[in-house]
């Protein structure tokens, strides 16, 4: 049954395994902050949470430990996961708790059976109603693809911990792959490079601010003519030095993992209906999350795959405004939500 609802207590969530966001209804994309904490060990409370918790990672004393609770697309850390999103829906809704509000959440699709089992049971933030989407569909239907009609769609989703590629007829995913290969992965990439060849030891959020600045993932005159000044930890004296790379470097370091996404994107075409396969070759490959915003990467995948591909709008809010427009046209997307709860 379908119960008339107050607007203004549907949320949205995004938890996604390097940024969460939060959408209320009437008010918008609330909150965007990164998926981690700082955890006070001596009293186990929350030390910090999204943002602040991101620029205490790497440097915290003893006492205090920071978790990314999501890190492969799995949740790592359930209680740490349940204390985030507690701080972050008060935060989002102006400090104050939010009564009774009926959740979509989007969740990573490698979460397994028990573990959406237990995010149901949480009773998160004190919900009424909790209802879990894989990221994918939520991803789509942000992005603004027609997943209601019998035509073929494919969205790639590079997020932090995972890549998702999904193929989605109406209302269903037809198909779809996981890799935990993206954003974290790139940044990894990064770092053991600057290992290898330069002797540099350097930290996580440096690694990601040269892939940001810097990596670009198909040759392209104006960007390969960049470069930047790394400074980490050099290893055989031990003592901090600047190395200056290029761009073309960042590439290769980054190779290995673009051709696993790439490949991992040619793998679902193949395994789709020549009709599917077909609407999306005409229509094109749609890319969201983070990672797309990589440059050259669309580049990159309709080189290698012969089909064009696109960047979603907003690909870092996809997937919440795809919560958010399931709550709005619950009638006609309500299909697509895999599981309910009712508190
Ligand atoms: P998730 O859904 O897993 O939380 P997001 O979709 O929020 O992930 O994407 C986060 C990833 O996107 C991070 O690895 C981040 O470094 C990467 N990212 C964000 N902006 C850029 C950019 N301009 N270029 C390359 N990578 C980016
Ligand atoms: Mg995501």
């Amino acid at each position: 049954m379908i119960r008339p609802f107050n607007r203004a207590r549907n949320v949205g969530i995004d938890l996604g395994t390097a940024n969460t966001l939060i959408y209320i209804a009437g008010k918008g994309t609330v909150l965007a902050e990164p998926s981690v904490v700082a955890i006070d060990l001596t009293t186990g409370k929350l030390a910090a949470a999204g943002e602040e918790a991101h620029r205490m990672l790497g440097r915290t004393p003893g006492n205090i430990r920071t978790i990314r609770p999501l890190r492969d697309g799995v949740i790592a850390d359930f209680d740490a996961t349940e204390l985030m999103l507690k701080s972050f829906v008060e935060k989002g809704n102006e400090g104050r708790r939010l009564m009774a509000p009926r959740l979509v959440v989007g969740i990573p699709s490698g979460v397994t059976g028990v573990e959406r089992r237990a995010l149901r049971d949480a009773a998160l933030v004190g919900a009424r109603e909790v209802y879990l989407i894989d990221e994918p569909m939520a991803a789509a239907i942000g992005a603004g693809l027609p997943i209601t009609e019998p035509v073929g769609t494919m969205i790639v989703d590079i997020g932090g911990g995972t890549t998702e590629v999904a193929v989605i007829s109406l209302c269903g995913v037809v198909k779809s792959e996981s890799l935990r290969v993206a954003g974290d992965e790139f940044d990894d990439a990064i770092r053991r490079y600057m290992k290898k060849v330069h002797s540099l030891l350097i930290g996580e959020r440096t690694s990601e601010e040269a892939k940001v600045c810097l990596a670009s993932a198909f040759p392209s005159d104006e960007h390969d003519a960049l470069s930047l000044e790394v400074c980490g930890l050099h290893m055989a004296s031990g003592l901090p030095r600047t190395v200056t790379i290029s761009s073309g470097e960042i590439r290769e370091a980054l190779g290995e993992s673009l051709a696993t996404i790439v490949d991992l994107i040619k793998r679902t075409l193949e395994g789709t209906s020549p009709e599917l396969a077909s609407d999306i070759a005409e229509r094109g490959i749609m890319l969201a999350g983070g990672g797309s915003r990589l440059k050259g990467i669309s580049d990159l995948i309709a080189h290698e795959t012969g089909i064009p591909a696109h960047i979603a709008e907003n690909p870092l809010e996809c997937v919440v405004l795809g919560c958010a427009r399931v709550l709005e046209d619950y009638g006609r997307l309500s299909r697509v939500l895999e599981t309910q709860i009712s508190n």
